[in-house]
């Protein structure tokens, strides 16, 4: 039986790529070492690390003006190196949209006074983010922070960084953890882009940050040095041993979009997988989405089973078709399906003509 991985982080990478590190896995390259048995500094695994970055700049077409870097600690730990390293009068603009944002507020709030904006509107059921030009954001904060996917609430943000009114003297940061990639975005509307590697990107652990060059002088020295942007940028993100094999499988992913024609060809590819989920959800008598429209993620498709003791049942049954890790966030409760990058439209469908079958079994009982 095949089955599909809907889990939304660690998430499943492409198969292709897979196939790719288990036959190198003992014999990289013909060193007779695996990638992961190599020094950071050898000649090789510095090829790879350039490699890598010089793909995701193809990908993202991301100017010279800004620096890649690979660090530790994942999404989590840039909601800390974030206000660190960026903080210059003490308050920044936070605005919330879910349960990622939030989190980033409270570990925000430990280094600087946050000031937060909800950004949700809920109109009859319907969960919706007010538009850029109406969040409120002071000339005066040391930077906005927001959440362009919320992986747990399947909310995305479809408008550019520059509806926002403020200027672009307040640096815009933005987590795209769990959306990086699937769509193209314009770099150069943001300041700093960070992300968790193991949704879209490779395995968990690593965080990818995008960061425009004239911030790095914001770090001071104060900053513990393994979370400073400034000094990651000059020791080309291996001031500590950096996640060698992260990277490697990372160079590896960007290497398989670039072939399957880069993120515009991916983006549609997306579009398709999600318009046939949500119409499925549309469509039925059992299942709703609960997000408005214009911030339904490409990413997370949230549902909810309108008979909520069926939930059970469907998860397990669901399991026994092969479609596994379909079950929403303990937060939330419902469905979740994670269809990032990796997930093939062959999933989808086989999710929906399993939500289909699920529908007719239970309605005539
Ligand atoms: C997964 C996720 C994170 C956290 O990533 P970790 O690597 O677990 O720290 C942060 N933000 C978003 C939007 C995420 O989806």
């Amino acid at each position: 039986m095949t089955v599909y991985n809907f889990c939304a982080g660690p998430a499943m990478l492409p198969k292709e790529v897979m196939q790719k590190v288990q036959s190198e896995l003992l014999d990289w390259q013909n060193t007779g070492c695996s990638v992961m048995e190599m020094s950071h500094r050898s000649p090789e695994f510095i090829e790879v690390y350039e490699q890598a970055v010089a793909g995701l700049k193809s990908l993202m077409k991301i100017p010279d003006d800004y620096s890649v870097l690979f660090m530790q600690g994942g999404g989590r730990g840039q909601f800390s190196s974030v206000p660190l390293n960026l903080k210059k009068n003490g308050k920044a603009h936070y605005v919330t949209t879910g349960l990622w944002s939030e989190d980033a507020v409270v570990e925000g709030n430990k280094f600087l006074t946050v000031e937060e904006q909800d950004c949700r509107v809920v109109v009859n059921g319907k969960t919706s983010i007010l538009p850029l030009a109406e969040w409120n954001v002071s000339e005066e904060s040391d930077f906005i922070h927001y959440c362009l996917n919320e992986t747990v609430d399947g909310i995305e943000i479809f408008e550019s960084a520059n509806q926002l009114l403020v200027t672009r003297d307040v640096p815009r940061v933005i987590d795209m953890s769990s959306n990086i990639l699937s769509r193209v975005i314009d770099v150069t509307d943001y300041d700093l882009i960070y992300a968790g590697a193991q949704k879209n990107i490779g395995p968990s652990g690593m965080a990818i940050v995008i960061i425009n060059n004239a911030l790095l002088n914001r770090s001071s020295e104060s900053v513990p040095t393994f979370l400073n942007y400034a000094i990651t940028k000059a020791k080309d993100s291996m001031y500590n041993t950096p996640p060698t094999f992260a990277i490697y499988l990372s160079k590896l992913v960007f290497d398989w979009l670039q072939k399957n024609g880069g993120v515009e060809a991916i983006e549609q590819k997306n579009r398709d997988k999600a318009a046939i989920l949500y119409q499925a959800i549309d469509n039925s008598e059992l299942y709703e989405n609960r997000v408005a429209e214009q911030n339904r993620s490409l990413m997370n498709v949230t549902f909810y089973l309108k008979d909520e003791s069926l939930n059970q049942c469907f998860i397990d049954e669901a399991k026994a078709n092969g479609i596994v890790a379909i079950e929403g966030h303990r937060s939330v409760g419902g469905m979740r399906a994670s269809i990032y990058n990796a997930m093939p439209i062959e999933g989808v469908k086989a999710l929906v003509e399993f939500m289909k079958t699920f529908e007719l079994k239970h309605k005539t009982k």
